[in-house]
């Protein structure tokens, strides 16, 4: 299907439709080697190879972005060998993606999916640290002290973790709510580091990832994120 070319440079994150307007008439455009200054251009996005500014502008439009509230239950796997519920099961949609990361069988909260590969890998790569942000249930009450040990970041033995951020939001006698904020994501991560101190989770909620949140979407529900949310992570 053809379309503008002012569109495809948009929807490509050049800049806005206006913008490329005036990139196309400054002559900044070219299409399979030709430069073209005329606005009402169409183009072919699976054929035509466009350029800006001499680099090829990818076509994006078949990429796919999905944040799902990740319900306990399911693993964070396009399938499973043992017949478990995948998180594939809750997303209707006739493209693949894959997940972002893992979340545990039995954690919940916000997991992204798409089918863009070089944004899996800047979310999944430490040295890019995205903060991730967990509200945390754990068994009694981790002293400041134990706490302090886990923000410094310390050896598990499996590994040793980075620095975080932690604060309590809520305690009792036996259990104590958290909000912990890492910037990594090695395996079991916050599990390992609460059972560590002597306070194994009992529930566990990834409630952001940067600036995006899980707040009013529902558990087992997915949205594709906004212009805004894609502008932020990638
Ligand atoms: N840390 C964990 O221990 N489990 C998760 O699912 C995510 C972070």
């Amino acid at each position: 299907m053809e379309i503008r070319l002012q569109k495809y440079l948009a929807d490509a994150g050049i800049a806005s439709r206006r913008k490329c307007e005036s990139y196309i008439v400054e002559g900044k455009v070219s299409v399979n080697g030709r430069v073209v200054k005329e606005l009402g251009s169409k183009i072919e996005p699976d054929k035509d190879i466009v350029k800006y500014n001499g680099r090829v502008v990818k076509n994006n439009s078949h990429l796919i972005y999905i944040m799902l509230n990740k319900p306990t239950g399911y693993i964070t796997s396009v399938s499973d060998e043992k017949g478990r519920k995948t998180v594939m099961d809750l997303i209707d949609i006739n493209t693949r993606v894959y997940p972002i990361g893992r979340l545990d069988y039995n954690t919940s909260g916000l997991l992204l999916l798409t089918n863009d590969g070089d944004l899996t890998y800047k979310l999944t790569h430490p040295k890019h640290e995205v903060e991730k942000k967990y509200i945390v249930t754990v068994k009694g009450v981790p002293s400041e002290e134990k706490l302090n040990e886990l923000r410094k970041g310390t050896d598990l033995g499996v590994y040793k973790t980075s620095h975080s951020k932690i604060s309590v939001l809520q305690s009792s006698k036996d259990k104590t709510k958290l909000k912990v904020v890492i910037h990594e994501g090695k395996n079991r991560q916050v599990r390992k580091m609460f059972e560590h101190i002597g306070c194994p989770v009992i529930k566990l909620q990834r409630a952001a990832i940067g600036k995006l949140k899980i707040d009013g979407l529902s558990q087992g529900k997915y949205r594709h994120l906004s212009k805004e949310e894609l502008n932020y992570i990638k």
